[in-house]
């Protein structure tokens, strides 16, 4: 139990992510680079065209899905495609209404304004986009006290890409307003692979089959991570290496870096492990279990608790959250030991 709380406490791949112009170069710049997703891929190509067969702005568009599958990535890609500029921003950054006004007057016909995070906007600011996506207009009120007015500015039409992890922050009328709902989905191993290859070529890195499925396999689905862990194996592969990155440089890394077998992360791991060793396996309520991890409940229902539903480590039920077998055996704890141990 010891050594398991030390792999929880050391390390967390996604915290890996240190190089941003790693992050850049490798990010694909259309469609025919984007790896998995088909189905919103194809959603979106057909949108894209038509938006262009018309000559009319893409329909406002909300990207939904935890982090590192792609949102950014998508964006870029839509602007690309349509052959625009995209001016990127984010949900906390956007404090005021003026630094939205600012934003929206420096957008020409059909260009994208890709705000992250987007369920952190600000209420006063979020109502100023109402009417900016519906009319394509703002009314921004100048002067304070009785010599306050409003003036109308009209904006050139835009395209909205709003990115969320956590769709259930977003109201209603926001909501609303979004022509294109696309969800992205977890990738699978093969796909992650074929990431970590295109990724490798980038770089110049020489990777065989086994360490590409093996980062592939350890990333917690998410291309972020396979890309960051493929820079790590690199660093040990030159330095503790040859410079080629094979299977057992890339199992020698990702052991020395505590990467989990199955790609689970440090909050993974926790969440698990308190279900069974505070909760004897549960069910358990998500409050409670959120209470008991230090997180927001609903960063553990959207974020997080996806990706162990859909490996099998965890259930959901009416009575609440339950930790499966495969939990245990993942933590090495036997599932049926005497429970007045615990
Ligand atoms: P998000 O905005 O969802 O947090 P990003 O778009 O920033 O995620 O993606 C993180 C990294 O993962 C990017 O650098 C990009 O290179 C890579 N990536 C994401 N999705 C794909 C994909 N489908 N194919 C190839 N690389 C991808």
């Amino acid at each position: 139990m010891r050594e398991l709380d030390e792999n929880i406490q050391s390390f967390n791949p996604r915290e890996l992510e240190s190089d941003k112009e790693m992050e850049q170069l490798v990010r694909p710049q259309g469609f025919a680079d984007f790896a998995g997703q088909e189905k919103v891929v194809e959603n979106l190509k057909v949108f894209v065209q038509a938006a262009k067969l018309r000559g009319e702005s893409l329909d406002h568009t909300l990207l939904f899905g935890p982090p590192g599958l792609g949102k950014t990535t998508l964006a870029n890609i839509i602007a690309n495609e349509l052959g625009v500029d995209m001016k990127i921003t984010s949900g906390p950054i956007l404090d005021k209404p003026g630094d939205l006004a600012g934003l929206l007057t420096s957008l020409e016909t059909g260009d994208v304004l890709f705000i992250d995070e987007i369920h952190r906007l600000p209420k006063i600011v979020e109502e100023y986009l109402y009417s900016a996506m519906e009319d394509y207009r703002i009314d921004i009120m100048i002067d304070k006290g009785p010599g306050a007015r409003s003036i109308q500015i009209s904006l050139n039409p835009f395209t909205l890409i709003g990115a969320t992890t956590r769709s259930g922050l977003l109201s209603s009328p926001l909501r609303a307003r979004f022509g294109i709902n696309s969800h992205l989905e977890y990738y699978n191993s093969s796909t992650l692979q074929r990431i970590v290859k295109r990724s490798a070529g980038i770089l110049n890195i020489e990777i065989d089959d086994r360490a590409s499925c093996e980062i592939a396999l350890r990333s917690r689905g998410t291309p972020r991570i396979a890309n960051s862990l493929l820079r790590r194996v690199r660093d040990f592969a030159q330095v503790k290496g040859s410079g080629k990155v094979d299977i057992e440089i890339t199992r020698y890394a990702l052991d020395a870096l505590n990467i989990d077998k199955r790609g689970l992360d440090m909050m993974d791991n926790k969440i698990l492990n308190t279900i069974i060793n505070k909760f004897k396996g549960g069910p358990v309520g998500l409050g409670t279990i959120a209470t008991a991890v230090g997180e927001d409940s609903g960063t553990i229902e959207e974020v997080y608790e996806p990706f162990l539903i859909q490996e099998g480590f965890l259930r959901r039920t009416p009575r609440g959250r339950e930790a499966t077998e495969l939990a245990y055996k993942h933590l090495g704890i036997d599932i049926y030991r005497d429970p007045f141990l615990f």
